[in-house]
Formats: C-alpha cells, sequence, structure tokens
C-alpha cells in the first residue's frame, strides 16, 4: 500500500520507474531502520542485479524533496534516511544498529519557548532525536 503510493507520488512527478528504482522505493517504503545510501543499496542489489549506487542516491533524492522519506542524524553525518513520519513525531535512533522508533506526544513546548525567550527567538518548530541502543543491541 504504501509501496504503490510512493511509486504513484514519483510517477505524478515525471519519475520514471525502472525496476531498480522501484526496488529502491519498496526498500525504503519498509525499512525501520534508518539506511544510507549504501546500504540500502547492499540491501536491494542481491534482488535487482542491474541497481547503481547512481540509481540509489538519485532515488533517495527524489523521495527526500517529494517529503515520503526524511534525513536523520547519525554519527557520522546526516546521510541516513527513514521514511517520514506521519504528522509531528519523535525519533528514537539506536547507535549500534539504526533502529528507529517514532514516538509523540511531549511537554516541551514551554521548555522550547523559554530557550527561544532566552535567546531573543521565535520558535516554530523543533526536530527531536534521541539516540541510545535497541534492546536487541543492549542484550549482545
Ligand atoms: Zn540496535
Ligand atoms: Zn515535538
Amino acid at each position: 500500500m504504501t509501496t504503490n503510493s510512493w511509486l504513484t507520488a514519483l510517477q505524478e512527478n515525471g519519475y520514471r520507474l525502472t525496476s531498480a528504482r522501484r526496488a529502491v522505493v519498496e526498500k525504503m517504503a519498509h525499512t525501520r531502520t534508518a539506511l544510507n545510501p549504501l546500504e540500502v543499496y547492499d540491501q536491494t542489489r542481491a534482488a535487482c542485479p542491474g541497481l547503481g549506487l547512481v540509481t540509489v542516491y538519485r532515488t533517495l533524492e527524489k523521495l527526500e524533496e517529494l517529503g515520503l522519506i526524511q534525513r536523520v542524524h547519525q554519527p557520522g553525518g546526516c546521510n541516513a534516511y527513514l521514511p517520514s513520519a506521519h504528522g509531528h513525531q519523535h525519533l528514537l535512533i539506536c547507535r549500534a544498529c539504526g533502529k528507529a522508533e517514532y514516538f509523540e506526544g511531549d511537554n516541551l513546548d514551554e521548555f522550547f519557548a523559554r530557550v527561544g525567550q532566552q535567546n531573543g527567538f521565535t520558535i516554530s518548530e523543533h526536530w527531536l532525536q534521541l539516540f541510545g541502543l535497541c534492546p536487541t543491541c543492549q542484550a549482545k
């Protein structure tokens, strides 16, 4: 379902869907783990031998442009992606394996408003990512 709506969005934006691009879309639509382009490539090429790394980069770029995936911060930089959350959500990301969980709700608005005030800023949005170890990685 998700994959189909993503494919439709890409087509409507003039993106031609080759089987290689489809494979990348399929991967990103279902991942619960933040993936960088190289990881997407590694995990997709077995099912799709014609896939090239450039295609992975371009497809990820396009998906990000359409707001279907979001870039997440990682220790090595901001080049890993996850499916975009529906509405305002926060992220928990495992430092070891990249597994991500979304969580909603916060009582942080007051805190953010105060930080803004102290620095003469008006705060219009925030983006929150928490890092740690997921249950699986804690057990290792
Ligand atoms: Zn983990
Ligand atoms: Zn929030």
